[in-house]
């Protein structure tokens, strides 16, 4: 693979890379092998207003005036070019986050299809005529909600960009978008790209900075009209409380601990592998990982035995090798917060099956581990550990499986694996979560609608669900004749 070379990214305000007036310039480094990656700006509160200012303005200007055809053309052509610009965005993702760039391609490409999806969707924005009788027609409006501030995680950077970005363009908003510190990269070359295939300045934004001050600072913005997180459950809830009284739009995308639920009747074949991805992907570092594995008791330590095998066969390091399914964490600090809580897990009574302590070397290696014998009130079965630490809990049967998938304060996805086609629709009803597989580890498609019940969040990423979040819905009533009905009959 080429090697990205050495440069140093602006923040991207109003069409271009700029200089941020923080005077604030990170030296970011690759994950897996602590070398130097890339120098990249920082944004202070100054920034943030430059970006607000620029985003207001295209939205009062050339994109508010921008007809839903072109804006589509202009997805579409941001979608080509994702694909052009693959390889360059791939090894930049892999370096930047550190994980296995199988998995990163297919993120790749997500990302393109995703704003395909959208520019497609664009036509299905409509208002609608309702009869009320009279000489009254009344007719709904869609409009853009206005400028809105997008905040994205480190762990899928430029997927969760597109995931925001793409909607709230369709539906005709402006956006200043806030990646993490650590992994702002290839969200700047979204953006650069954006512009080179004709998105008007100002429509799309990109302010890396740290989230207490720069995030906090573009969420209290009077100039900002919606929010649209995704991050953890504790800075969703600060958010909601930040966006409470100026009654703020607000869309969250928060946590997981999600169950994946496999009785005596399942094909192992399939269960066991898809369940081991099902959390190892992206080092477990996913919020939609299927952090606890419930098995029906008869099988448990048949299951047990199977999945950690499989799980200590996977092929774990260099990121950019195309073998490799598993990378690094972000940072030594994660795999630090990782290992601390395995090491609660064993006090807890967990057994460590396999994997348990962190990899020797520079880079944040952490092997798949499997905790055993694991009960649901533990700590390492209730709080979100965002490494690749999967829990192994039994049940009795379908009620206990229901009570204890449900038994945490998440709700973003689960699976079911069972050949029984009744007992898996039955589950998937009773079962509290955004999203809900049967013999399939998958989340997200586009088109389909992602996201959490309970403190998982509430909005849906990925759909038509999207799109209404960015837009505010007006009643028009307009008299056809006659004189004006009140009933003081003035
Ligand atoms: P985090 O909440 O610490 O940070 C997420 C983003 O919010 C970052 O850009 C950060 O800089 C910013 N931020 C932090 N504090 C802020 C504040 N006070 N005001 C404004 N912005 C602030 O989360 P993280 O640890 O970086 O990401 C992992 C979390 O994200 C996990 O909990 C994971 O489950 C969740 N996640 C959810 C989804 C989903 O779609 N539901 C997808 C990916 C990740």
């Amino acid at each position: 693979m080429a090697v990205v070379t050495q440069r140093e990214f602006g923040l991207f305000i109003d069409g271009e890379a700029v200089e941020p007036a923080s005077g604030e310039v990170r030296e970011l480094t690759e994950p897996a092998t602590g070398a130097p990656l890339a120098k990249a700006a920082m944004a202070g509160e100054a920034d943030v207003d430059r970006a607000i200012e620029a985003a207001r303005a295209a939205l009062e200007g050339l994109w508010g005036k921008t007809p839903p055809n072109e804006r589509s053309r202009l997805l579409h052509a941001l979608a080509d070019a994702i694909v052009a610009n693959r390889k360059e965005l791939t090894e930049l993702e892999t370096r930047n986050v550190g994980k296995a760039v199988s998995s990163v391609k297919g993120e790749v490409a997500v990302s393109a299809e995703n704003f395909r999806w959208y520019a497609s969707a664009i036509a299905s924005i409509a208002g609608r005529t309702t009869p009320i009788g009279g000489s009254i027609l009344a007719y709904t409006l869609k409009e853009p909600v206005g400028v809105a501030a997008q905040i994205v995680p480190w762990n899928y950077p430029i997927m969760m960009a597109a995931w925001k970005l793409a909607p709230a363009l369709a539906a005709g908003c402006t956006v200043v978008l806030k990646p993490d510190p650590a992994t702002p990269l290839t969200v700047l070359r979204l953006a650069e790209l954006a512009a080179e295939v004709g998105i008007p300045a100002g429509v799309v934004n990109i302010v890396p900075g740290d989230g207490p001050t720069t995030g906090s600072y573009l969420v209290r913005h009077p100039g900002v009209d919606k929010v649209a997180f995704t991050g953890s459950t504790a800075t969703g809830s600060e958010i909601m409380r930040l966006c409470a009284e100026p009654v703020k739009r607000l869309s969250l995308e928060l946590g997981g601990k999600s169950p994946n639920l496999v009785f005596a009747d399942a094909n192992l074949a399939d269960a066991v592998p898809s369940s081991v991805y099902a959390i190892y992907y992206a080092a477990g570092q996913s919020c939609d990982a299927r952090s606890r594995v419930l098995v029906e008791r008869s099988l448990y330590d048949e299951f047990v035995n199977s999945f950690s095998e499989t799980a200590a066969r996977m092929k774990v390091g260099d990121p950019l090798d195309a073998e490799t399914q598993m990378g690094s964490l972000i940072s030594q600090a994660h795999r630090d917060k990782v290992h601390g809580l395995v090491e609660t897990g064993r006090k807890e009574g967990a057994e460590v099956v396999t994997g348990g302590e962190p990899t020797d070397g520079d880079g944040a290696f952490y092997p798949p581990t499997v905790l055993a014998g694991v009960e649901n009130r533990m700590a390492v079965a209730q709080e979100e550990i965002f490494g690749p630490v999967v829990t192994v809990i039994p049940f009795e049967d379908e009620a206990e499986a229901v009570r204890i998938a449900n038994d945490v304060k998440y709700g973003l996805t689960a699976t079911v694996w069972t050949s029984d086609p009744g007992r898996g629709h039955r589950l998937a009803r009773q079962i509290k979560s955004g999203v809900i597989g049967i013999n399939l580890p998958n989340t997200a498609f586009p088109g389909l609608p992602f996201g959490g019940y309970k403190q998982s969040g509430f909005g849906r990423e990925g759909s038509l669900e999207t799109i209404e979040m960015y837009l505010e819905t007006k009643t028009i009533f307009v008299s056809t004749g006659g004189k004006p009905v009140n009933p003081w009959g003035l």
